[in-house]
């Protein structure tokens, strides 16, 4: 084994525990395909089990605590992590792939910085103020927790959405039950370790195993109040629709098929670096990844010109490798998929500029792909990858790239490039999608919201936004006789 976790079990109330079937799965890692851990396969009683610790705690010591001491101990998890900052990255790295350099120096920040975000946050969570809305009657607003969160996290960014999740359920005065996905379980695992000695046993429990049970047996129990997902569209209408039957809560941030919208008059330097970073992070799989490109009639051949060669450039190889700017893909089934919708895109007429092809060497590696679409119907344009895959199409005018831009059924990320002003609030305005970046693509930052639009979902990541959503509000009446 060579991850530095010490206790390859789940954790549940506080204690380090096997899964009550006894199963363990195997962990692996993507750059060279061999198995680095094994964890526990969950069970149904295993998720009772959870809710049962994370209720215990909600109602014995979360629910009576204030948001400074709940600020406190979010305050010592950043510090914690932060600590722990190399091994968390090297953790992360083995197990999805990531390039080591940029995964400590892009991802373990903004992580620690969530945690104290929220710290924060849950200081200045208030109600609006009381008053008499009735003659003889006053009005409270209580703005309060909901109980025992479910959260249900994917492998893109492991450790970045647990983050996401449990900083505003826990600074909320929730307790939660958090499912890594069943490909990368071992830094939530060790947050876990780091939290063990911050947070009171039941606060944090971390189990896990597949979607079915873990997950949706997360979704079907009557005692958890909502339930977080980051996911797959797929799995966020079965989670939905799963949770009617308790009409619990329901936080969806799902795929997404950003649109990069490049004006004529774009800086056209700055277009190419921000899809090279944009488009390749994390090999493209990244739900707001720069993965559409639609391109003024006078830009275009220029922008493919310049494109191709800098998308030929990056340097992909040993994740360990400092200068290495995108490794393999996080297992062998997404290098297949990625294969599958480059293929079926070439037989339907597209052309590959560049990449195209698995990379031959052990592990799930994909070579960085241009494709020029058959039309704005095709399949390659209208699903999301998650890959290392960038399609680049011709508009004849605004409304046209507008059109086009909003003819997906996701609508999470979104950028425009001009140096028109107005032309880029007229288009901000006019994209349906949570985000909109002018001249950028990719930043965020904790103080604002993270979401999606239509297929991608509801409910918010970072910000106050994020923290109310873990929040429910409770009317108050007192007779003033
Ligand atoms: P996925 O939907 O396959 O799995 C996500 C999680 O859901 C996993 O933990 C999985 O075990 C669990 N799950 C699966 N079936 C379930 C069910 N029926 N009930 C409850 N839980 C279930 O997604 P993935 O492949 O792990 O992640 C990639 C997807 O996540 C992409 O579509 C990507 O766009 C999306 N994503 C979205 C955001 C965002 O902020 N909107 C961020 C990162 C990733």
């Amino acid at each position: 084994m060579s991850t530095t976790l010490k206790r390859q079990q789940m954790f549940i109330g506080g204690d380090w525990v096997e899964s009550s079937g006894g199963d363990v799965q195997e962990i692996i890692n993507p750059a060279n395909g061999k198995v680095i851990a094994h964890v526990p396969k969950g069970t149904k009683e295993d998720v009772d089990r959870a809710v049962a610790a994370a209720t215990k705690a909600y109602d014995e010591t979360w629910f009576d605590t204030t948001p400074r001491e709940r600020s406190e101990a979010l305050l010592k998890l950043a510090a914690a992590i932060e600590a722990h900052g190399e091994e968390l990255a090297s953790m992360e790295s083995e197990n999805v792939g990531k390039p080591l350099a940029t995964t400590l120096s892009e991802e373990i920040p903004p992580i620690v910085d969530c945690f104290r975000f929220f710290a924060g946050a849950a200081r200045l969570l208030e109600g609006k103020s009381a008053g008499e809305y009735m003659k003889g009657f006053t009005s409270i607003i209580r703005r309060e927790s909901l109980g025992v969160v479910g959260s249900i996290a994917p492998w893109n960014y492991p450790l970045l959405m647990a983050a996401w999740k449990l900083g505003p359920a826990l600074a909320a005065g929730n307790t939660v039950v958090l499912k890594p996905s069943e490909w990368t379980p071992l830094t939530a695992l060790r947050l876990a370790e780091l939290a063990a000695d911050i947070l009171p046993a039941g606060v944090l429990n971390v189990i896990t195993g597949d979607g079915e049970p873990v997950g949706a047996g997360l979704v079907r129990h009557p005692d958890v109040a909502m339930v977080s997902l980051t996911g797959d569209v797929a799995t966020g209408k079965e989670v939905a629709k799963a949770a009617s039957a308790t009409l619990k809560r329901v936080h969806l941030e799902l795929g997404g098929k950003a649109p990069v919208v490049v004006f004529d008059d774009a800086d056209l330097q700055a277009v190419i670096e921000g899809i090279k970073i944009g488009g390749f992070f994390n090999a493209g799989q990244d739900c707001t990844a720069a993965t559409r490109v639609i391109a003024g009639p006078k830009i275009f051949d220029n922008l493919l010109g310049d494109l191709v060669p800098a998308v030929d450039s990056l340097k992909v190889g040993d994740p360990k490798s400092d200068d290495t700017e995108m490794g393999p893909l996080v297992s062998e089934e997404q290098a297949e998929r990625v294969t599958g919708f480059v293929d079926r895109a070439r037989k339907d007429g597209a052309k590959v500029l560049t990449g195209g092809a698995r990379i031959k060497r052990a592990g799930s590696w994909y070579s960085p792909t241009v494709v020029v679409p058959s039309g704005p119907d095709a399949e390659i344009v209208k699903r999301e990858v998650f890959g290392p895959v960038v399609t680049v199409q011709r508009f004849s005018d605004e409304e046209q790239a507008l059109e086009w831009a909003n003819s997906v059924d996701y609508g999470l990320a979104s950028s425009v490039w001009t140096r028109d002003v107005g032309r880029a609030l007229r288009m901000a305005r006019r994209l349906k999608f949570g985000t909109v970046w002018i001249n950028t693509h990719i930043p965020v930052i904790n103080e604002m919201p993270h979401g999606g639009y239509k297929g991608s979902g509801y409910g918010k990541d970072m910000s106050m936004y994020s923290l109310e959503d873990y929040t429910q509000i409770k009317h108050v009446m007192a007779s003033l006789d």
